[in-house]
């Protein structure tokens, strides 16, 4: 019996399948390498002494799905292969529609046909919109997504929720994720953007390195402790670990269940900044700029849903979380392509 990971070479994948193989589950990783190399991959292997199948496919070729399906004994599914880039997303929505829910649901399709109704999927804390108040809850109302691609994922929550609707023999897991950060100890896997990040840390840790002159902190006039956007950084071997705990709750029952994975903490951008200095000794540049179109103040989560229910807590902190981002930079400054 197998878990299939769905862009599994990501960032996420990467770490979630390190996790799995280390728990003792035969994983087998998907992924079409639109966003990730094959280099992860070995390195996954590297990292845990053990094998893992790799299927370049497309998550919207039923073809290829079917095959997979077919070769192999697959109980359940973590689904985290999708586009995720925001300001592509708006001038590209329709590759993001197509891929994300499109592929969403050609992947649920060939799972109802092998008869494995068994799925985790990666959503994120972007479907509270701007309206819901920090901490924020998984039973408060879906806001109004800004972008393509919150829209897909919040699409993609409500295909999976009808899903379930129409055959309770699914069991589903909808895991929000905040914002994950840091990287394997191990400093081989980790987080390999394509060109400039839109992201905080991958950015920070590119001026770290001299790639990228300074950091331009997007607004210092929002409404928090120190002008700058709060986030819920969490580390991605948290969150990983995470995907363990709804794997189990999944192969154990049906049902659709929502859980938000953060730490319950919000960090400003200064505060990501000075924390990332303390940990690994070196000054960061930034200069203030603009707030960037779309962004909200503040976007923090309760976590207690998932501490109650799957018994999983975020116990990596921001120190750890910046140590961890900047070995896999320093020691992979060009990614995986060494
Ligand atoms: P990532 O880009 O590193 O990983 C996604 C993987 O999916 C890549 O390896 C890519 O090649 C693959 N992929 C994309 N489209 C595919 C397709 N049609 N068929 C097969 N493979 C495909 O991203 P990540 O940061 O690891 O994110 C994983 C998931 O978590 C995504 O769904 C993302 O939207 C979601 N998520 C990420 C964040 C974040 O901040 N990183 C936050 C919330 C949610
Ligand atoms: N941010 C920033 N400069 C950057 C990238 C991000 O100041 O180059 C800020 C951004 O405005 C937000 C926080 O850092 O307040 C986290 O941004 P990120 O894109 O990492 O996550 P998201 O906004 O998607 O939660």
């Amino acid at each position: 019996m197998s878990i299939l990971v769905t862009g599994g070479s990501g960032f996420i994948g990467s770490h979630t399948c390190v996790e799995l193989l280390n728990s003792g589950y035969d994983t087998i990783i998907l992924d079409n390498l639109c966003n990730s190399k094959s280099e992860s991959v070995k390195r996954i292997k590297e990292i845990t002494g053990k094998d893992v199948k790799f299927y370049e496919c497309d998550i919207r070729d039923r073809e290829g799905l079917d095959k997979i399906f077919a070769e192999n004994s697959i109980e359940a599914v973590i689904h985290f292969a999708g586009l995720k880039c925001v300001p592509e997303s708006i001038s590209d929505p329709l590759s993001y529609y197509d891929n994300n829910i499109g592929g969403t649901v050609t992947l649920c399709q060939a799972m109802a046909a092998a008869g494995c109704k068994k799925i985790v999927f990666s959503s994120s804390a972007t479907v509270y919109g701007s309206e819901n108040p920090s901490p924020l809850k998984e039973d408060m109302p879906e806001g109004k997504t800004t972008n393509p691609y919150g829209t897909t994922k919040l699409y993609i929550e409500r295909v999976l929720k009808d899903l379930y609707a129409s055959d309770n023999e699914w069991s589903v897991c909808l895991l929000r994720y905040f914002n994950p950060i840091g990287a394997h100890k191990s400093g081989r896997i980790g987080e390999d953007p394509n060109g400039i990040p839109n992201n905080l840390v991958p950015y920070i840790t590119q001026v770290a390195i001299g790639k990228l002159d300074h950091l331009n902190v997007n607004g210092n006039d929002y409404p928090t402790p120190d002008g700058t956007g709060v986030r819920d950084y969490i580390h991605v071997v948290d969150l990983a670990l995470g995907h363990i705990k709804a794997v189990e709750k999944v192969l154990g029952e049906t049902g659709c269940n929502t859980y938000n994975l953060g730490t319950g903490t919000g960090y400003s951008v200064l505060d990501v900044v000075n924390a990332f200095e303390k940990a690994n000794n070196i000054k960061i540049k930034y200069e203030i700029a603009p707030r960037r179109p779309g962004d909200i103040a503040t976007c923090y989560s309760d976590p207690s849903k998932a501490k109650e229910e799957l018994g999983w807590v975020a116990t990596r902190d921001l120190t750890e979380m910046c140590e961890d981002s900047w070995r896999w930079q320093s020691n992979n400054p060009r990614g995986y392509e060494e």
